[in-house]
């Protein structure tokens, strides 16, 4: 299906950390999107030197239920033209992108329990899914481990939580690779947790967003504990 072109009015923007945000997109022009959860959809962010438009994708972090909406979470990179171009949009301002688009999204698998594993701004696809599939109840078991940097990069920490209360058969781990001191929870990074926790694959999807480094790594412990579908999605 070719891509459709959206038309969207920021609703929201919430800072979440020092460097990642929230946008809240509402769209105008369609007035809704239909997508899968963890699909992405791209912006056109400004021309490089040789006049080139630069094309930068965001995945969709709101579940496909909240159509009418398209929330993006985000990290800036200072000089980066796509993410100063998002932090740079206020409430009311209209922005235009298309999509949906990617391979990365949830499949319809009843016969296997979940692992979702994010580093950093990875976790906007993951969080499109644990959505949707909170709205199902969670049928399976869920587990995601998230790697973030110190204290300061923590966010969704009490979503998650509320999330995990609400159903037993979902549980996640945040692990920060350079905690300050005071911190009580996991540390290092996302790779080890795996290995350790993972005691086998049989009857387990895996889902990874975040660096390459990261994705490397969990897929090569994963692989060497058997064979099982592992999802990718490099944001870098
Ligand atoms: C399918 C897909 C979906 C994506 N969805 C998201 C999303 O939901 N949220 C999000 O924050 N990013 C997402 N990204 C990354 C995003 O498209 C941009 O690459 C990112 O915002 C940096 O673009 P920039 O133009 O600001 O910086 P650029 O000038 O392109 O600089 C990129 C450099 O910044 C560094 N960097 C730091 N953080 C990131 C990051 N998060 N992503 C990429 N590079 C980073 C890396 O060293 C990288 O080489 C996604 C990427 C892909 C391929």
């Amino acid at each position: 299906m070719p891509l459709q072109r959206f038309r969207a009015q920021v609703e929201r923007v919430r800072d979440l950390t020092h460097d990642v945000r929230e946008i809240e997109l509402r769209l105008k022009e369609p007035p809704a999107i239909a997508f899968k959860a963890g699909q992405f959809v791209s912006f056109e962010v400004g021309r490089d030197a040789l006049n080139r438009t630069i094309v930068r994708p965001y995945s969709i972090a709101s579940p496909p239920s909240q159509g009418e909406r398209v929330l993006l979470v985000l990290n800036l990179v200072p000089g980066g033209p796509g993410s100063t171009y998002l932090f740079s949009l206020r409430v009311g301002d209209e922005t235009e992108f298309k999509g949906p688009t990617g391979a990365f999204y949830l499949r319809e698998d009843p016969a296997r329990d979940l692992l979702f594993v994010a580093t950093g701004t990875g976790i906007a696809p993951l969080r499109s899914m644990l959505y949707t599939l909170s709205e199902r109840g969670f049928a399976r078991p869920v587990t995601l481990y998230w790697g973030l940097r110190s204290q300061r990069d923590l966010y969704y920490q009490d979503d998650l939580e509320a999330l995990a209360r609400a159903h037993p058969n979902f549980s996640f781990i945040t692990t920060l690779s350079r905690p300050e001191d005071g911190w009580s929870g996991e540390r290092g990074r996302v790779t080890p947790l795996v290995e350790a926790r993972i005691a086998s694959v049989q009857n387990l999807a895996v889902y990874l967003c975040g660096n390459e480094g990261m994705i490397k790594d969990v897929t090569a412990v994963l692989q060497k504990k058997g064979l099982c579908p592992i999802y990718r999605e490099k944001y870098y």
